[in-house]
């Protein structure tokens, strides 16, 4: 038996992305065989091969699976530096100035960044239980098209995600529908009700960090005791932090801060901080990083970008936490410079048209960021100076996978997670061109730069700006 060539691209009407082997059975009888895993495509081949088809095939010429991203500058230090990738089996192969390969296929960088595919550690993509917000599907589509490769879907869900059962029908969805990858979170407590804290140990091997997302825990003893079984399990607790007793949304923020920092520190635990809003906030965590708590925290682009002098009387303006003062503003991106913000986040929390159109005061909570985060904080962070390229990207995609030990990045031998984006070109934003079901964003209308131009997943392009006729 010999094997003739190998392509993934003998009949390419069937867009095949796996290897398949020509093989020569006896002098006249030829079979293909998968290297791959899609077995009823095999079997299909081969029952319509004929000596015709194969006479064609013979004269074909036999191209690779390889690809070759041309064109593109790499972030190397400050510096931008052109360079090629070679994908080969969803794998970046090799990196150089100037690559050519035979038979490989070519894409186009036209000179844009490439960076390694960004993560989002705060997303609400609505399923199970609400899927006129937002589908796992419909999210992770507006994921690739902001750039993003990998999520964290948070668990204010119906069903919560606090059993093996009502995560694996999650996982369920996210296998069936999802274009990038999906990580799901597990509820601290059952029911996200703040009471009873989950089965950890059964639950940490199919979820990504215990949080209940959309509340704060308000009893220290569970709290205490969700630290203490995390800590024993070497698991992460993500906190919305928010003090019911507290008198207004700032206040309500850092006091659970503070109080979860002391319950970090007394209990070893590894805590992460969600969307932080405000300068006590940040100061507070940069002291217990300083005395060696384990905390990392995130904030979002709507923090970073608009204080109180932006709201208008619009549902578009409506989050929780709230949008603060411009001081509360500077904090944060100072806090990004110095470290002590380790992570954006978008917080992307999409509703229904009609549940956000009621005004600033009766609209629901939640505006979605996935498809505007990196230009909107490219224009407004980095092109202004505040902070430089490369911290934005370790913010949006480095750290996040460090932390949440995610693993993968832009380098020889890693999962071809890439994202191409044009600094140059200016664009307007507007939502209704999102992919996500969700609209409203604070950012419509705004002149940016830094537009995602494709995405790539596995070597595979899953996002590709439309070309303008
Ligand atoms: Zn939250």
């Amino acid at each position: 038996m010999t094997c003739i060539g190998v392509s993934g691209k003998i009949y390419p009407q069937f867009s095949v992305e796996k290897f398949f082997a020509i093989v020569c059975v006896k002098s006249y009888t030829f079979a293909l065989i998968t290297l791959g895993d899609e077995e009823n495509l095999s079997y299909h081949l081969c029952q319509t091969l004929t000596e015709d088809s194969l006479g064609c095939l013979f004269f074909c010429p036999l191209m690779s699976n390889d690809r070759i991203i041309k064109d593109v500058n790499l972030l190397d230090g400050s510096l931008l530096k052109k360079a090629d990738l070679l994908i080969r089996d969803g794998v970046v192969a090799e990196i150089a100035p100037h690559i050519s390969a035979p038979g490989a296929s070519v894409i186009e960088g036209h000179g844009a960044l490439v960076v390694p595919g960004l993560v989002d550690v705060h997303v609400h993509f609505r399923e199970p239980g609400f899927p006129e917000k937002e589908t796992i599907h419909t999210g992770s589509l507006a994921a690739a098209r902001g750039g993003y490769t990998a999520v964290c879907a948070m668990p204010n869900l119906n069903p919560a995600p606090d059993s093996p059962e009502t995560l694996a029908l999650e996982q369920a969805l996210i296998d069936r529908d999802a274009v990038v990858d999906v990580f799901p979170y597990a509820s601290i407590t059952r029911e996200r009700a703040g009471r009873e804290v989950v089965d950890m140990a059964a639950l940490k091997a199919r979820c990504i960090a215990f949080s209940d997302d959309g509340s704060g825990i308000q009893e220290a003893a569970v709290m205490r005791e969700a630290m203490t079984l995390a800590a024993r399990e070497d698991c992460l607790v993500v906190a919305h932090c928010e003090d019911l007793s507290q008198p207004d949304p700032a206040r309500m923020e850092w006091m659970q801060i503070a109080r979860d920092l002391e319950l970090a520190a007394e209990t070893r635990c590894r805590y992460h901080v969600c969307h932080i809003s405000t300068r006590r906030s940040v100061e507070l965590i940069r002291e217990a990083k300083r005395r060696g708590v384990r905390v990392t925290c995130e904030t979002a682009p709507h923090y970073l970008t608009l204080c109180e002098a932006d709201i208008q009387d619009e549902g578009r303006f409506k989050m929780n936490p709230p949008i603060h003062s411009a001081d509360d503003r500077e904090a944060l991106i100072e806090g990004l410079r110095d470290g002590t913000v380790d992570v954006i986040a978008t917080d992307h929390a999409p509703h229904t048209a009609e549940e956000k159109s009621r005004g600033f005061a009766h609209s629901l909570n939640g505006i979605v960021g996935l498809e505007t985060a990196f230009p909107v904080l490219y224009t407004k962070l980095v092109e202004t100076g505040r902070i430089s390229l490369g911290r934005l990207i370790e913010a949006m995609s480095t750290a996040p996978r460090r932390i949440f030990r995610i693993g993968g990045g832009l380098g020889v031998g890693e999962q071809a997670d890439l994202v191409l984006i044009d600094l140059q070109e200016s664009f307007t934003i507007q939502s209704r061109e999102f992919l996500s079901k969700g609209h409203a964003t604070p950012f419509e209308g705004w002149t940016v730069r830094g537009r995602v131009t494709k995405t790539f997943k596995n070597g595979k392009l899953i996002w590709e700006i439309p070309t303008i006729q």
